[in-house]
């Protein structure tokens, strides 16, 4: 009847359905970029909590919006530690961006960063991309990061305790320069909400990173987590009080199986499990990077999609999944494969509708921002079909009240 009344799962040890009878719902599965190749992701980061709002019938929105972290780890390989943990010590310190014939580059591209090392992430990522492109790259596809110019105290004060853990991955910042390129990292746009968390289908909340439209085009650094405090708390509240007095309504059992059932078809007893859907994955991932990624272009997009559309009615259809009960990873590959590939497409449509570059969305044939693009776009299903639309950024004026702090 058009309202969340729970949620229906598996349990992966027994390979039981699970069903759980809820007045209140909140999506907090986070964000979708585990699709692109080079990522910054949880392993479990592949854009289900969008897949699951758009089937109950809730909006994305901002879905075009990906952002890429300029200086991600590439090489040498580094276990245990944060692939993104550079920025921070480039500009405590004063890392060096340098190409593949060990010069500086970033000013070549409008921005000034010697000395002060704070180039956009934007600005930063194109320079690497293009000093890559035409052939300045480092030898595994991106520049060099490097502190050899900062003296061994500096370091040793700056990076404090990190200097042991780089050296149990045989990182001596002193002796080398490490590789660096850019890492998809946050997804701005997700599930459509208002102030209090609320999706469009009565009982249905979201917070966290699976949230979309409360960055716009591009995130600052340091956001995401007091967003995801925030939104927590907020849609915790809100879910309880709407939930709160409510008869709890009964799930229908044959319909919520009927969800979780549907590659029933596909499952086969005996059969060994093949991989299918994790080479689908790892496919859709170098076809995100490629054509859906930094830099864009509506033929590379229109590529993209055409083949996100056929994997999604074919390629996903004709997996054989072995049909053993307990810890049937085939199957939960198949279904994550399933709301990756739904993401996947709506980034993708969302960003050929966008023909202007903003922020985190970079069109190669269509450089400039254009004022008619100052909205937001949306995203729904309808039946099967992924459809489009717009909405006005809303625009909310604040007067900050002066407050004297507390002195302790
Ligand atoms: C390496 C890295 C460094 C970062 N550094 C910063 C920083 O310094 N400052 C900052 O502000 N932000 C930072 N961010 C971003 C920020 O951490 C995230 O946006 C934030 O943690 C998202 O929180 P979340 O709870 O919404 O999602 P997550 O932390 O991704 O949690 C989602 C949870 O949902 C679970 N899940 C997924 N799918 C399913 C499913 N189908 N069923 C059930 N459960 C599921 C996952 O297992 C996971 O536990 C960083 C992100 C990364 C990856």
């Amino acid at each position: 009847d058009g309202e969340a009344v729970g949620a229906v799962g598996i349990d992966v040890e027994s390979g039981e359905i699970v069903l759980v009878e809820s007045s209140a719902v909140i999506l907090a599965a986070g964000g979708l970029t585990k699709l692109y190749k080079r990522n910054s992701a949880s392993i479990n980061m592949g854009g289900e909590a969008f897949s699951l709002a758009l089937h109950a019938g809730a909006e994305l929105i901002d879905m075009e919006f990906v952002q890429f972290f300029p200086i991600g780890h590439l090489a040498p390989r580094m276990v245990g530690m944060d692939p993104i943990m550079w920025d921070p010590f480039r500009y405590k310190v004063g890392g060096r961006l340098l190409n593949g014939n060990f010069e500086e580059f970033i000013h070549n591209y409008g921005a000034s960063d010697s000395g002060t090392y704070t180039a956009r992430r934007d600005v930063a990522s194109y320079a690497i991309y293009k000093e890559v492109e035409e052939g300045r790259g480092s030898p595994h596809g991106g520049v060099w990061l490097s502190f050899d110019h900062i003296s061994e105290d500096v370091m040793k004060e700056k990076f404090g305790p990190m200097i042991g853990r780089l050296a149990k991955n045989g990182i001596d910042l002193q002796k080398s320069a490490i590789e660096v390129s850019p890492i998809a990292h946050y997804h701005m746009g997700g599930i459509r909400v208002d102030t209090q968390m609320k999706t469009r289908v009565p009982g249905l909340y979201a917070a966290g990173e699976a949230v979309g439209g409360a960055n716009g085009a591009t995130r600052l650094s340091g956001n995401a987590i007091p967003e995801a405090f925030v939104f927590g708390e907020r849609a915790g509240r809100f879910s309880a009080a709407f939930a709160k007095g409510r008869s709890r309504m009964p799930i229908e059992e044959a319909a919520a199986t009927a969800i979780i059932s549907e590659p029933k078809f596909q499952l086969k007893k005996g059969a060994k499990p093949d991989g299918s859907a994790t080479a689908l994955m790892t496919e859709l991932q170098s076809l995100m990077w490629d054509k859906v990624g930094l830099f864009r272009t509506g033929e590379k997009l229109e590529q993209a999609l055409l083949r996100i559309r056929t994997m999604k009615k074919d390629d996903l259809r004709n997996i054989i999944i072995p049909d053993n009960a307990p810890f049937n990873q085939a199957l939960l590959d198949w279904y994550e494969l399933r709301a990756g590939l739904l993401c996947a497409e709506s980034v993708t449509l969302a960003a050929i509708n966008r023909t202007e570059s903003r922020g985190a969305h970079q069109r190669e044939d269509i450089t400039e921002a254009s004022p008619e693009f100052e909205r937001n776009q949306t995203v729904e299903l309808s039946g099967d079909e992924l459809v489009t639309g717009w909405a006005e950024v809303p625009r909310i004026s604040y007067t900050l009240e002066a407050k004297q702090a507390a002195v302790i």
